[in-house]
C-alpha cells in the first residue's frame, strides 16, 4: 500500500474523532438528529484545528446513504467519494483562488441542479474571507433564497472580513485551539499505533510547537520520523522546530525578573549560537509573562494549559516582581515581535528588547511612586519594592545596563523602621564627617585634633560607633571626658535627627561593622553636592536635610546632584 502521511491518515472521519471540539460536534449532531439542519454554516478558528475535517464529516453525515444520520458509515459511495474528495454533491471550494464574481456566478448557476446521489448539494468554501465584495454580492442572492436541496458550510480564520449580511445567513461555530494536553494524548495514541517511540516531553514540545493544530502536529510528527527515525527525543523535536527548551524559557524569565542582564545577554548568545529561532522564542516569552499575569491576577492556573512544574514556575516568579512590570515587559515583547518580522539583525533586536525588559523589571514606574506616597501620607512606611532593588553603591543610577548587571533580587521585606536605614545615614556620616568634627571643636575646645583619626564605623540603632586608628588608641582616653562625649552626641543627634549615645573603641581604618538588620536593604545614597561653596555650605546642607527632600529622596531612591538657588 502506497505510504500516506499521517495527517491524512489520521484526518478525523466521525465526530468523535474530533479532538477538542466537542461544543461543536455535539450542536451539528443536535441538529441531525432533530432534522434541524440550517441553510448555512460557518467555522470559524485558526488554521489546522478541524474546520474543513468538520465540514467533511457534517457533509457524509448529510449525504451518508444510511443518512442523515451522526454516524455516517463510510464505506457508501457518498462517504467515500466525500473523503477523497471527488463527489459531484459536495463541492470543496478554495475561497483564496475562486474569490471573484464569476466563479460565484457558475456556483449559483450549479445550485439549481438537484444532487446526483446523495440527498443534499452541499457547497464547502473554504477561507471564504477571501471572496471579493462582488463574490459576496453574488453569493448572497443564493443564501437569501437557497434552494431546499442546498447547504453551504464556509470555512474562515478570520470572520471579520466577512459581510455582516453573510454572517447573519449562517449559523456560526467557532473553533477553539486544541489544549496541549489533548493533543498530547492524541499524538500519543497515533505514535502508538504506528510504532513511533517518542517520549513525554518530545510530544509535549511537538504540541506547543504547533500552538493548538492538531494537523500541525500530527505532520511535525511525520517530519520527526523522517527525520530521526521511530525513536524521538524532546531535544530532537526542539531542534527541528527551533524551539528553546521549556527550562530555557523559564530561565529567560526568571533572569529578566531580577534584571540581570549579564545572564539576559548570556541566555541570548547560546539561543542564538544554538540556531533557535529567536522571534518564536519571543513569542513563547510573551506567553510565559502573559501566563505569569494572569496568575498573579487570578492565582488559578486551571484554564491555562500548564503541567506542574510550569504552574511552580509561575508561583516563584510572581513572588518576585509586581503586576506593572510584568505588562511593561509584556508590551516590550509584543513591539519587539512585530518589529522582527522586518528586522535585517534578530539578534541585535532580541538583545536590545531583553535589555528593556530587564530594566522595565527593575525601574519602578511612576504608579509604584504614586502608590508609596499616598502611603507615606497615610502614614505608612515606604512599600520595599518587589524584585531588583539597586543594592551596589559603586553603581551610579543613571548609567542603567551596568546598574542593572548587579542587580539582586530583595525577597519581600518589609523595611524594620530606623535601623533599616543603617547604612543610609552612615554614607551620611562618612559624607559629613568633617562638618561634625568642625561643630564639635566649636563646642568642645580641643577634642576636634583628637577625633581626626577616628571615623564613624556603625550606625544602630540609636548608638552610633566612632572607631580610632589602633596607632592613636590612646586618643580614646583622651577624648572620653564628659563634656567631648556631650558634644559629639549633640552634633550627630542633630544630623540623624534623633537622640544618639556614642561608642569609642580601635578600630582598622576602613572597615566598617554592618549594623544588624541593616544588610539586605535596600541602600538609599545621599551625597553631598560636590559643587556647592565651603561658605553656603551650610545652608545647602540644610536644604538636603529638609525633611520633604530627604522624603523625596527615599522614595526615588535618589541622590542630590546639584543644590541651585
Ligand atoms: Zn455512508
Amino acid at each position: 500500500m502506497a505510504y500516506e502521511v499521517l495527517a491524512r491518515k489520521w484526518r478525523p472521519r466521525q465526530f468523535d474523532d474530533v479532538v477538542g471540539q466537542s461544543h461543536v460536534t455535539q450542536t451539528l449532531r443536535n441538529a441531525i438528529t432533530s432534522k434541524r439542519i440550517a441553510h448555512a454554516y460557518l467555522f470559524v478558528g485558526p488554521r489546522g484545528i478541524g474546520k474543513t475535517s468538520m465540514a467533511r464529516i457534517f457533509a457524509k453525515a448529510l449525504n451518508c446513504a444510511t443518512g442523515p444520520t451522526v454516524t455516517p458509515c463510510d464505506k457508501c459511495d457518498a462517504c467515500r467519494e466525500i473523503a477523497a474528495g471527488t463527489s459531484l454533491d459536495v463541492m470543496e471550494i478554495d475561497g483564496a483562488s475562486n474569490n471573484g464574481v464569476e466563479q460565484v456566478r457558475e456556483l449559483r448557476d450549479t445550485v439549481k441542479y438537484a444532487p446526483t446521489h446523495g440527498t443534499y448539494k452541499i457547497y464547502i468554501i473554504d477561507e471564504v474571507h477571501m471572496l471579493t465584495t462582488a463574490a459576496f454580492n453574488a453569493l448572497l442572492k443564493t443564501l437569501e433564497e437557497p434552494p431546499p436541496h442546498v447547504k453551504f458550510i464556509f470555512a474562515t480564520t478570520e470572520p471579520e472580513k466577512i459581510l455582516a449580511t453573510i454572517l447573519s445567513r449562517c449559523q456560526r461555530f467557532d473553533l477553539r485551539r486544541i489544549p496541549v494536553g489533548l493533543i498530547v494524548d492524541r499524538l500519543k495514541n497515533i505514535a502508538s499505533v504506528e510504532k513511533i517511540k517518542i517520549d513525554p516531553d518530545a510530544l509535549l514540545a511537538v504540541a506547543r510547537g504547533c500552538e493548538g493544530g492538531l494537523r500541525d502536529a500530527v505532520s511535525a510528527l511525520d517530519q520527526l520520523v523522517s527525520f530521526k527515525g521511530a525513536d524521538i527525543k524532546e531535544d530532537d523535536v526542539l531542534s527541528v522546530f527551533g524551539l528553546a527548551s521549556r527550562s530555557m524559557l523559564e530561565e529567560m524569565a526568571g533572569s529578566i525578573i531580577k534584571g540581570d542582564v549579564k545572564k539576559v545577554i548570556e541566555l541570548a548568545a547560546s539561543l542564538d549560537g544554538a540556531g533557535k529561532d529567536l522571534q518564536r522564542f519571543v513569542l513563547e516569552l510573551m506567553g510565559h509573562f502573559r501566563n505569569l499575569l494572569v496568575w498573579m491576577y487570578v492565582k488559578d492556573a486551571s484554564g491555562m494549559d500548564l503541567i506542574d512544574t510550569q504552574v511552580e514556575c509561575l508561583k516563584l516568579q510572581a513572588s518576585m516582581t509586581n503586576h506593572e512590570r510584568v505588562i511593561r515587559i509584556s508590551d516590550i515583547l509584543g513591539e519587539t515581535e512585530n518589529r522582527m518580522k522586518y528586522a535585517l539583525s534578530k539578534l541585535t533586536l532580541f538583545e536590545t528588547a531583553l535589555i528593556k525588559c530587564s530594566r522595565a523589571a527593575t525601574v519602578v514606574s511612576i504608579d509604584e511612586v504614586i502608590r508609596q506616597i499616598n502611603a507615606l501620607k497615610a502614614g505608612g512606611g515606604v512599600e520595599t519594592v518587589h524584585g531588583g532593588s539597586m543594592q551596589d553603591d559603586s553603581v551610579s543610577k543613571t548609567s542603567y545596563v551596568d546598574a542593572s548587571m548587579k542587580v539582586h533580587v530583595q525577597p519581600a521585606v518589609k523595611a524594620p523602621d530606623s535601623d533599616a536605614y543603617g547604612n543610609d545615614e552612615m554614607d551620611l556620616l562618612k559624607s559629613s564627617w568633617r562638618e561634625v568634627l568642625d561643630k564639635v571643636g566649636k563646642m568642645a575646645v580641643g577634642s576636634k585634633s583628637l577625633l581626626l583619626d577616628a571615623r564613624p564605623t556603625c550606625v544602630d540603632g540609636n548608638k552610633v560607633t566612632v572607631g580610632f586608628d589602633p596607632e592613636f588608641a590612646d586618643s580614646i582616653e583622651k577624648f572620653d571626658i564628659p563634656r567631648n562625649r556631650k558634644a559629639l552626641e549633640h552634633v550627630l543627634g542633630v544630623l540623624l535627627k534623633r537622640s544618639v549615645t556614642v561608642e569609642l573603641k580601635a578600630a582598622v581604618q576602613g572597615k566598617e561593622e554592618r549594623a544588624e538588620g541593616g544588610s539586605g536593604i535596600t541602600t538609599r545614597k545621599l551625597v553631598p553636592p560636590p559643587a556647592i561653596a565651603k561658605g553656603q555650605a551650610k545652608t545647602k546642607r540644610d536644604l538636603i536635610d529638609d525633611p520633604t527632600v530627604q522624603k523625596a529622596l527615599d522614595i526615588f531612591d535618589g541622590t542630590v546632584m546639584d543644590v541651585r538657588e
